[in-house]
């Protein structure tokens, strides 16, 4: 899979109109299950080599509007790692103790260690989406004085310094938009409201934001235009097949997790020598 198709590692020239949302390179969805199959597999053996290496985390981003699939590729990625060495976190409207804080506070909170993998259901992109979208900055504590035009421009720096740090102190970070069409949006939300085991899964709430569709993919634009890096590039993932969006998912954690330098720890001469003491011990239990 040409995953180069799909990554964003310079903003220069970015239009988010120019990335089909219900491509599928040429892939059927049987061919497709079959290969994601193969790549949980893969990614269950590298995750074990990044814990064992002990020395990078992982972090992955999933952006995207309602119904595009997030919960449910965080639930396929999920199925192929080791709960043990893995947490998610989902970003929500912030609370009264986050807010006493900056919008960084909580992301810092979330984390993930050295050899584990770390998910974010929504993330810090909401400053600069939602945050941008409906002015919510007034609700956010910062001195009057502070909040500039320029306000948004300061965030996509913050953000773009915040990865930077995080990189150079062995953060690898893979930042996916699920890119879903508005007539897909559409159908899904109907499906819930026809589907009676699905009906918990509307929200009212959901269909307000739809009515602001194409101030969204401005903002998300926007946000990728001025926030992708090669250390912290974007995927703009097709999402109005469900079975592509996994498959792709999957190739680039895999791919990310593979282009790591990593091998498992070699003990040392005297650790290889005591080895045979303990056989020995444990033989004459
Ligand atoms: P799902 O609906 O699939 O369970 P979700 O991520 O949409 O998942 P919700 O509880 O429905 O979860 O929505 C969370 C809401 O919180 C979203 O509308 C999101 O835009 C909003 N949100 C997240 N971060 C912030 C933020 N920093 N400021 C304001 N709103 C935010
Ligand atoms: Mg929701």
């Amino acid at each position: 899979m040409n995953l180069s198709e799909y990554r964003i590692t310079t903003g220069k020239n970015f239009k988010l109109s120019e990335y089909r949302t219900d491509y599928t390179a040429d892939f059927d969805k049987k061919r497709a299950k079959k290969l994601l199959k193969k790549n949980k597999k893969k990614m269950f053996e590298l995750q074990n080599l990044l814990y064992a290496h002990d020395r990078y985390s992982i972090l992955i981003i999933f952006q995207a509007m309602d119904a595009a699939g997030k919960d449910s590729a965080i639930k396929h990625v999920m199925s192929g790692l080791n709960p043990q060495g893995t947490q998610v976190f989902s970003f929500k409207q912030p609370s009264k103790e986050e807010l006493d804080h900056d919008y960084l506070w909580r992301t810092n909170k979330a984390l993930p260690e050295r050899g584990r993998i770390g998910i974010f259901n929504r993330s810090y992109y909401e400053e600069v989406l939602v945050v941008k979208l409906h002015n919510l900055i007034k609700y956010q504590k910062i001195p009057a004085e502070l909040i500039t035009g320029d306000i948004w421009e300061k965030r996509y720096k913050h953000i773009r310094d915040f990865e930077k740090y995080a990189y150079e102190n062995g953060m690898v970070i893979i930042k996916f938009f699920l890119h879903l069409s508005k007539d897909e949006q559409k159908k899904r939300f109907l499906e819930r409201l026809n589907n009676p085991a699905k009906n918990w899964k509307f929200s009212a709430a959901d269909l307000k934001e739809r009515e602001y569709w194409d101030e969204y993919q401005k903002c998300y634009e926007d946000a990728i235009k001025n926030t992708s890096a090669k250390h912290a590039p974007w995927y703009v993932v097709p999402a109005d097949k469900k079975w592509f969006t996994r498959l792709v998912i999957s190739e680039v954690i895999v791919n990310t997790l593979k282009n790591l330098k990593m091998e498992y720890p070699e003990l040392s001469h005297e650790e290889l020598e005591k080895i045979d003491y303990y056989k020995k011990q444990l033989e004459n239990d």
